[in-house]
């Protein structure tokens, strides 16, 4: 059994020393526990804030402990009702080929499931992210600009597509011009602005020439910046994620902007309301698995993936990750031993 576990608290980026791969004997389960082997491990942003022990919605992974993350996997041996050998299941083995569950938590997949890793991205944490913050937080009206950054990564990509459902104008943000193609050809925006150019905020501006009605925070820093003056008065603002300040460490430099910025939400009367997928929304995720699905059985729905093959890799795609290396939802693909 090959798994990761958390070496040292990253400074700033994690580097190569931050995970240390150990091999281990394969668990054997005890009565009332399964075996499961990992066939796809989900890598996603809020693994950086694990790392660190700095206060947060959730405890950090101790050190020297298998880093957590959700998985599919495969039933290999069950004493745990319900769950019998072959199984596939979406579960949180973590970083490692196999794990003991007792079964709490983990969810059975349905056999006929064309593409079992979907589970772990539009089917599942992040696309009901997605679905909840702006059919929430966002309640976008037809014809309301929406706008969202990282909008080819899973939730990104789906925010936008939901919210062209909902007869929206939507303008992503995303890193590069193959990605904006993506988001405009593939997913069907109306438009999609490259962050990294030198003109960014103008030419933001210009895509939304009637401001911004609901802006789908994934990221933070230099895009907010560029958002916030064309957030119109009545806008909601889900705040999902702070991807570009995941890795900092420390406050950026002056001038201190906060009573601009609080400035702006009392004269355009604006709602900024954070939240944590499951702890907010867990109760709907019925009524997201259904609307999601029968979006994507009838073809209205696009999702791309970033696969990466083998269980060694993970470390290096998840830094990746957090620089916008990855172009869909990044997913390692953990093959028989
Ligand atoms: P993505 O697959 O979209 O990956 C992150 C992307 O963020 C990168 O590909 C990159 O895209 C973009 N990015 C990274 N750094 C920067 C930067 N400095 N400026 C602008 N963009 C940057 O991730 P997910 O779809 O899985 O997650 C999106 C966000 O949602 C994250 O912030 C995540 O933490 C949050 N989230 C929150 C949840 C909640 O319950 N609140 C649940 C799930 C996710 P590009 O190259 O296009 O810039």
């Amino acid at each position: 059994n090959r798994r990761f576990v958390l070496a040292e608290r990253p400074q700033g980026e994690p580097t190569a020393a931050t995970l240390r791969l150990e091999a281990v004997p394969v668990p054997a389960p005890e009565k009332g526990k399964m075996l499961l082997r990992t066939e796809y491990l989900s890598l996603d942003p809020y693994m950086r804030g694990r790392m660190s022990d700095a206060p947060s919605y959730a405890a950090p992974v101790a050190v020297g402990a298998v880093m957590e993350g959700g998985t599919v996997a495969q039933v290999v041996a069950s004493d745990v009702d319900g769950f019998k050998p072959g199984d596939r299941v979406l579960s949180y083995n973590g970083w490692q080929d196999y794990a003991v569950s007792d079964g709490v938590g983990v969810t059975l997949l349905d056999p006929q499931m064309a593409h079992r890793s979907w589970a772990l991205g539009i089917l599942g944490m992040p696309g009901f992210t997605a679905w909840a913050g702006l059919t929430q937080i966002g309640q976008p009206k037809p014809g309301e600009t929406v706008c969202v950054a990282a909008a080819t990564g899973p939730v990104g990509a789906t925010v936008g597509q939901i919210a062209k459902l909902m007869g929206c104008h939507v303008v992503g943000i995303a890193g590069g011009a193959e990605k904006c193609a993506h988001a405009v050809g593939r997913l069907g925006f109306d438009q999609c602005i490259d962050h990294r150019s030198a003109d960014f905020a103008d030419q933001l501006a210009v895509a939304a020439p009637k401001g911004i009605d609901v802006y789908f925070e994934n990221v933070g820093g230099a895009v907010f910046d560029a958002v916030l003056p064309l957030l119109n008065t009545g806008a909601r603002v889900p705040v999902c994620g702070l991807i570009s300040q995941y890795n900092a460490t420390r406050l950026p430099d002056g001038p201190d902007r906060l009573s601009m910025l609080l400035g702006q939400v009392l004269r355009k009367r604006m709602t900024l309301r954070g939240f944590i997928i499951f702890q907010d929304f867990g109760h709907l995720y019925p009524a997201f698995a259904k609307a999601m699905g029968d979006w994507l059985a009838a073809g209205r729905m696009h999702y791309r993936e970033d696969m990466i093959d083998g269980l060694e890799q993970a470390p290096d795609a998840f830094i990746g990750l957090l620089r916008g290396e990855n172009f869909g939802k990044r997913v390692i693909r953990i093959g028989p031993a």
